[in-house]
């Protein structure tokens, strides 16, 4: 009897921690317990750095009310770009902020972004991280304000993003047909990550965008 009783509690220990890493994205069962294996096998060091790195993300980034991405906190709710570029018109939608760090320092377009932070998921049944309902109220609040005249999808070229542009094109272009929508052109190749994009690649795509009809 004994033995089940000091089994046990560590057995659900590991299956705890295992069902919080299977909430993150893309990682499944078997990963999720490779995580907690991996972290039993570190030092007590590393855990706490590990710890305090999570708590201080949490404390001092905030997410911008407008455009969603991360930033470090400025005691504004919204964050330095956007403020930048409230007088714009234009507004581009990307993925995820890694694809918007690598387009903002380019300097090649200075107007307002939108973080979808995800891809609207072919399969129905599975769950999709994209902000749609963010994306169309703030395509409304800026269309009222007579602050937007062009929507500029500047997603990476695989099958779930364009399945993404054309739903969210089909929703908006239904909802805001006055906009302009256009898309990043030629430059970007099937298969390429915004992400890792280099400068003349993303000048090229942007300065060739299509218009959509
Ligand atoms: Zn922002």
């Amino acid at each position: 009897m004994d033995f089940f009783v000091t089994i046990e509690p560590m057995n659900n220990r590991i299956d705890k921690l295992a069902e919080l890493f299977e909430s993150f994205p893309g990682i499944g069962r078997r990963q999720a317990r490779r995580f907690v294996y991996f972290l039993l096998h570190k030092d007590r060091g590393y855990i706490n750095e590990l710890v305090t790195g999570i708590q201080n993300v949490k404390a001092e980034i905030d997410q911008c009310h407008e455009c969603f991405r991360f930033f470090p906190k400025t005691g504004n709710s919204v964050c330095p770009t956007c403020i930048e570029a409230a007088n714009s018109n234009q507004i581009m939608i990307v993925e995820k902020d890694a694809d918007f760090e690598n387009l903002h320092k380019t300097h090649i377009y200075m107007g307002k972004y939108f973080i979808l932070g995800g891809f609207i998921n072919s399969n129905e049944k599975k769950r999709s991280f994209a902000r749609v309902d963010q994306l169309l109220q703030r395509i409304e609040s800026d269309t009222k304000a007579g602050k937007l005249s062009e929507v500029i999808f500047g997603l990476s070229v695989s099958p779930e993003a364009e399945h993404t542009r054309i739903r969210l094109y089909t929703m908006l272009h239904d909802k805001f047909p006055k906009l302009i929508f256009s898309t990043l052109g030629r430059g970007l190749s099937t298969g390429t990550e915004l992400e890792y994009s280099d400068m003349e690649t993303l000048k090229h795509a942007f300065n060739s965008r299509l218009t959509q009809e």
